[in-house]
């Protein structure tokens, strides 16, 4: 199969086309790439020259949808599948595997970090993991097969985070920053059946969550923390809520303001979710959770077994998506990545291979 991949040779070095010839080996599916989101992760690699796992040139990409084209002994049933692959693959047969802890799997793959990923017109990924979809049920939600690929971790990941915090009925959950990921996490923490309040510096991201999803949106700018801590429980206390114990908030955001302000807004049996990433530190007094009987909470990207769960959100329409990503073609992936490093681009963009790049199944089979 001959197919083109972008590689990272350096940070911040042009993203070169290279062909490569794409073979499943044991275990292995051949993927032919319907689109693939680009990431702030990406972005950190590139610009701020995070070391990937696998050595450089490495093609970067681990929001990947598409169509199973070949695959190796045992994984046979896949071909001709759409298919979702997480962005997180884990083994399934060590010691933390076997006992349920798979995101801590110390042989996990990361597509773009630990293999070649998905910015390319093919991809070569374990079988094991994959996400079946039906894509007649994509189509009712406006979604297509290249659409439906930032679920991979735009989605799954903050499910991960609500479901980990044990999120339901009659809980107050506090998203702080509702661009991307944020806004998936206060559309999940909805469907969940919690009542949300979405924190945003920027109005329009608060203005775009979809109407049901936040039944209260704070544009935080110039705001103190104790403002917002009591915002939140005036509101609280208007819609019957607690007030002054258990909030969940979720730090969104991934900046050093946003987590000093989210750790502020915890209060007796609070929990704190870190689901966004930034390399700064902050200045916190780490024993508030102790004299709150507080718990703070991280969760590396979400187990496979739980991605049906969280499709299934977005095939109800529970969680919308359609209206939050742009997709480009994958030859402008340079530009496209400059664009989302200035904040010229404020969907999810998905790089989409052009239909010349692609080859259907029934042409591979012919040759
Ligand atoms: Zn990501
Ligand atoms: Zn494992």
């Amino acid at each position: 199969m001959d197919a083109t991949r972008w590689l990272m040779t350096a940070p911040g070095e042009p993203l070169v086309a290279e062909h490569f010839a794409a073979v499943a080996g044991p275990g292995e599916v051949l993927v032919e790439v319907a689109g693939c989101g680009v990431c702030h992760t990406d972005l950190g690699f590139y610009y701020d020259a995070v070391r990937t796992n696998h050595a450089l040139p490495l093609c970067l990409g681990h929001e990947i949808s598409g169509r199973v084209i070949a695959g190796a002994v045992g994984a046979e049933d896949w071909v001709g599948r759409a298919v979702l692959v997480p962005a997180v693959i884990p083994c399934g047969e060590c010691d933390v595997c076997r006992r349920g802890k798979p995101s801590i799997c110390p042989h996990q793959l990361m597509p773009g970090n630990d293999i070649h990923g998905g910015f390319a017109t093919h991809v070569v990924v374990p079988a094991r993991g994959l996400c079946g979809l039906d894509e007649a049920r994509l189509a009712a939600v406006g979604l297509d097969l290249a659409g439906v690929c930032v679920v991979a971790d735009a989605v799954t990941t903050p499910y991960q985070a609500v479901v980990q915090a044990g999120v339901g009925a009659g809980d107050l959950v506090v998203v702080n920053g509702v661009g991307g990921v944020g806004g998936y996490c206060a559309q999940i923490a909805r469907a969940q059946g919690a009542t949300v309040v979405a924190i945003d510096l920027n109005d329009e991201k608060l203005a775009a969550l979809p109407p049901e999803s936040a039944a209260l949106r704070i544009n935080a700018r110039g705001l103190g923390p104790r403002e917002l801590k009591s915002a939140i429980q005036s509101f609280a206390k208007a819609q019957g809520l607690r007030e002054k114990s258990e909030w969940m908030i979720f730090e969104c955001s991934g900046s050093r303001a946003g987590q000093e302000s989210a750790f502020a807004l915890l209060n007796r049996g609070a929990t704190l979710a870190v689901v966004g990433f930034t390399t700064q530190k902050v200045e916190i007094r780490l024993s508030n959770l102790m004299a709150l009987h507080a718990r703070a909470l991280g969760n590396w990207g979400c187990p496979p077994a739980l991605y049906p769960a969280a499709l299934d959100l977005v095939l109800t329409g529970r969680v919308q998506v359609a209206a939050f990503i742009e997709k480009r073609p994958l030859a402008e992936i340079n530009a496209v990545f400059d664009a989302v490093h200035r904040g010229a681009i404020a969907r999810r963009v998905v790089l989409v291979p052009s239909p010349a790049q692609a080859i259907a199944p029934s042409q591979e089979n012919e040759t």
